[in-house]
């Protein structure tokens, strides 16, 4: 059965799109089928995988509305096997279109109940808020993945996401465990990069990911080209450590 993974933490630019776009692309390369859903209106991590986001007809946005199936939104990325269920700024209006409507908090997981047997991993990016859509990543997901940024403020917003985790965990969904942290924009030529690693290993109990992504410009050039970095470069320091913490996930789920 396909494992579901929400990438989250509510602060943004701390890596969750690059993340997601990364770590599916290296669990498909690694022989993996994969289904990346994207639901920030955003839309990045469907333009990082090559798809044309403003041209689409239907989108998770539309799904969620009811308005189409999921076999009409479900789309092939640049990569081999590797699926994408795109959004776009359509889905920015989501949270209030959903308000009053029985069981909002289940919507996706409804949908995606019917198809997780088809992917061995499916990854969700979830926006930079813990609002109706991040609920709806977390109680379609059985683990959620917390990319920690190394800076200053790395452990700030941590407490108020776990918590969340948790009230999930109670009444939406029990099933749903914490993956684990990994670091990202990692900067080998500071001492504050390894702080920020240190603290957080003494002040959390959840898994920490081995592979730590480095802070690579390569990973934030290859949106641009719509590629994923495993494809724009494949011998970058991105690449590796994207393709490493695929491994680890990967081992995590035969462990
Ligand atoms: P989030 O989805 O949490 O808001 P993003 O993944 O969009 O964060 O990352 C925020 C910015 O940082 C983007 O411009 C992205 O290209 C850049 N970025 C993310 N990870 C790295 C990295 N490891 N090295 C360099 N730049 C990165
Ligand atoms: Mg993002």
């Amino acid at each position: 059965m396909g494992r579901i993974i929400a990438v989250a933490n509510q602060k943004g630019g701390v890596g969750k799109t690059t993340t997601a776009i990364n770590l599916s692309a290296c669990l498909a390369e690694q022989g993996m089928k994969v289904l990346t859903i994207d639901i920030d209106p955003q839309g990045n991590t469907s333009s990082g995988l090559g798809i044309d986001k403003n041209s689409l007809e239907n989108t998770v946005y539309e799904l969620m509305i009811g308005s189409c199936e999921l076999e009409d939104c479900i789309i092939p990325s640049v990569c081999e096997d590797l699926y994408v269920l795109p959004s776009n700024v359509n889905l920015a209006g989501a949270e209030i279109e959903l308000i009053g409507i029985n069981d909002k908090e289940y919507i996706l997981k409804t949908y995606i109940d019917k198809i997780r047997d088809k992917y061995d991993f499916i990854i969700i990016d979830c926006p930079p808020s813990l609002n109706t859509l991040t609920v709806n990543a977390m109680t379609t997901a059985d683990t959620v993945l917390v990319p920690i940024q190394c800076e200053y403020y790395a452990l700030e917003g941590l407490t108020q996401l776990i918590h969340t985790i948790n009230l999930v965990r109670e009444r939406l969904n029990p099933d749903l465990e914490i993956e684990g942290v990994v670091f990202t924009m990692y900067d080998a030529r500071t001492n504050l990069s390894l702080q920020v690693v240190e603290n957080v290993k003494e002040n959390l109990k959840q898994n920490i990911y081995k592979s730590i992504i480095p802070r690579n410009v390569r990973l934030a050039e290859a949106p641009s080209h719509g590629k994923p970095i495993n494809i724009y470069d494949p011998k970058s320091a991105g690449a590796d450590g994207y393709r490493d913490l695929a491994r680890e996930v990967i081992e995590r789920g035969e462990g």
